[in-house]
C-alpha cells in the first residue's frame, strides 16, 4: 500500500510500504478515505520529536471505511464509516474510564498500549493514517462510528479526529466562561477552531495573535475576533496585557514549538526566538492577568523541561495543559457539525491526492499559497 513516510528532517515521501494487517484479535483495518496534515506533524518534520525512524508511516487525523475486523471486534463491521481519533486507547484502564484517553495506561495481555497514531516510538510506535489502509488497535473503543444515514462530507467530519475535538477540549479545560477575555496565540487550524469555541462558551472578547498575515485575516473574517500581529509590536506580552486592561482571563497557547525558532538556541538565549520574537509560552505568561489561566495546547517536547516558573508562580497564574483526550468529545462534535452549529471545514484550504503529500507538507510548513489545513485523499 502507499503511505506518507518520514525521511529525516524536513523530508517526507509517499512510498510503497507493507500492507496494514490485523495483528491482535481486537484490531480492525480501515480503508482511508481522507486524512489531514496537522501542526503536530510539523514537529515530527522539524525533528523535535524523538524516536522517529526512516520510512515510519505518519499521520493521526484519518477516517474511512472498515475493511476487516478481528474476531474480538463487536462494535463495528466491514463497511461501517468511521472517524479515528488521534488517541489509541483501550477504553478500560483507569485513565480511559476517567475520560483521559490521551493518557491510556493499558498494559493488558494482548500487548498493545495507549498512544497516538503515527507519532513516533515515543507514543506507541503505531503506524499512521496518512496511508491507504490503517491498522486500528483496540478497535471497539478507538473509533467514532458515523451513522449510515449521514451525508456530511469527509472534509467536515475529519476535523473530529483531532483539531476540532482538541479545540473544544482546550476551551473546556481552560475553563473559559461567560464574560471572559481570551487571547488565543496561533491562528493555525487549532487556534482558529479554539476562537469559535471561545464565543460558544460566552467569552466577551477574543483576541487572536500570529505573525502570518493571511491567517490573521482569516481569523478576523471567519471568527470576528480582534487580531494582533506579534511582530508588529515591540513588547508583545505587555501590549496584550494593556490591551486587555491588566491581562486576559485566559491565554490559550495554540502554537507550541514554533518552526520559526532554533530550539536549543532558544533555551540558551533566554527563550528568545530567532529574530527576537518571543515564544508563545512566554507571551502567554506576560499577557495573562494575575490569577488567570494559561492553557497549553501547543505541543512542547522534553527540551522545554527547563521552563522558568518564577513569574507564573508569583502572579498566581494557573497552567493547564495536555494532549487532548478526544475520544469522549467526538459524539458532541458530531452533533455540533450535523446541527450546523459549527462548521470546522472553513479552515480547509487544500484537498490533495495522497500522492501529493510532499507538496501539502511544504505549503503547510512554509505558509505558502494561503495554506491553513490540508486534507489528503488516498
Ligand atoms: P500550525 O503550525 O498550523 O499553527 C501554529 C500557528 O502559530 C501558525 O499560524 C504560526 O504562524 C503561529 N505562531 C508561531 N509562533 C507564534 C508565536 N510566538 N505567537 C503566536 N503565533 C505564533 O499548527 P496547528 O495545527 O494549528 O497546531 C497548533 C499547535 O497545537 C501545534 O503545536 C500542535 O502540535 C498542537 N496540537 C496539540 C494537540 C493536543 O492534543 N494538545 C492536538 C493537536 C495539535
Ligand atoms: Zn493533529
Amino acid at each position: 500500500m502507499k503511505a506518507v513516510t518520514f525521511q529525516g528532517i524536513k523530508n517526507v515521501a509517499v512510498k510503497e510500504v507493507p500492507d496494514a494487517r490485523i495483528q491482535k484479535p481486537d484490531d480492525m483495518i480501515v480503508r482511508i478515505t481522507a486524512t489531514a496534515i496537522c501542526g503536530s506533524d510539523l514537529h515530527l518534520l522539524h525533528g523535535m520529536i524523538p524516536n522517529m525512524q526512516e520510512d515510519y508511516v505518519i499521520g493521526h487525523e484519518p477516517m474511512g471505511i472498515v475493511e476487516e475486523v478481528g474476531p474480538e471486534v463487536t462494535k463495528l463491521k466491514k463497511g461501517d464509516r468511521v472517524v479515528l481519533p488521534f488517541n489509541v486507547a483501550c477504553g478500560e484502564c483507569i485513565y480511559c474510564r476517567s475520560q483521559l484517553e490521551s493518557q491510556c495506561d493499558n498494559s493488558n495481555e494482548n500487548g498493545d498500549m495507549g498512544g497516538f497514531f503515527g507519532y513516533s516510538g515515543t507514543t506507541g510506535g503505531y503506524a499512521g493514517g496518512q496511508a491507504e489502509y490503517l491498522r486500528v488497535p483496540f478497535a471497539n473503543f478507538t473509533h467514532f462510528r458515523i451513522p449510515d444515514s449521514c451525508e456530511v462530507p469527509d472534509e467536515k467530519l475529519i476535523m473530529m479526529a483531532d483539531v476540532m475535538s482538541t479545540a473544544f477540549w482546550s476551551v473546556d479545560n481552560a475553563g473559559v466562561k461567560d464574560g471572559d477575555t481570551v487571547v488565543v496565540l496561533g491562528c493555525g487550524p487549532v487556534g482558529l477552531l479554539i476562537q469559535k469555541f471561545c464565543w460558544l462558551k460566552g467569552a466577551k472578547r477574543v483576541i487572536a495573535a500570529d505573525y502570518v498575515d493571511y491567517r490573521l485575516q482569516h481569523a478576523k473574517r471567519t471568527n470576528r475576533v480582534e487580531i494582533v500581529n506579534i511582530e508588529q509590536e515591540q513588547d508583545i506580552g505587555n501590549y496584550l496585557k494593556e490591551m486587555t486592561g491588566g491581562g486576559a482571563d485566559v491565554v490559550i497557547d495554540a502554537v507550541g514549538m514554533s518552526g520559526k525558532m532554533n530550539d536549543l538556541e532558544f533555551l540558551a538565549t533566554g527563550m528568545k526566538l530567532q529574530g527576537g520574537t518571543l515564544s508563545a509560552i512566554i507571551i502567554a505568561s506576560q499577557a495573562v492577568r494575575k490569577g488567570g489561566t494559561i492553557q497549553v495546547t501547543g505541543v512542547y517536547g522534553g527540551r522545554y523541561n527547563g521552563f522558568p516558573l518564577g513569574d507564573i508562580m508569583q502572579r498566581n497564574v494557573n497552567i493547564r495543559s495536555g494532549q487532548a483526550p478526544v475520544i469522549h468529545y467526538m459524539p458532541h462534535m458530531y452533533e455540533l457539525i450535523t446541527s450546523g452549529k459549527v462548521d470546522p471545514s472553513d479552515i480547509v484550504t487544500h484537498v490533495l491526492p495522497l500522492s501529493e503529500a510532499k507538496h501539502g507538507y511544504q505549503i503547510f510548513d512554509t505558509k505558502m499559497d494561503n495554506c491553513i489545513k490540508v486534507v489528503l485523499k488516498p
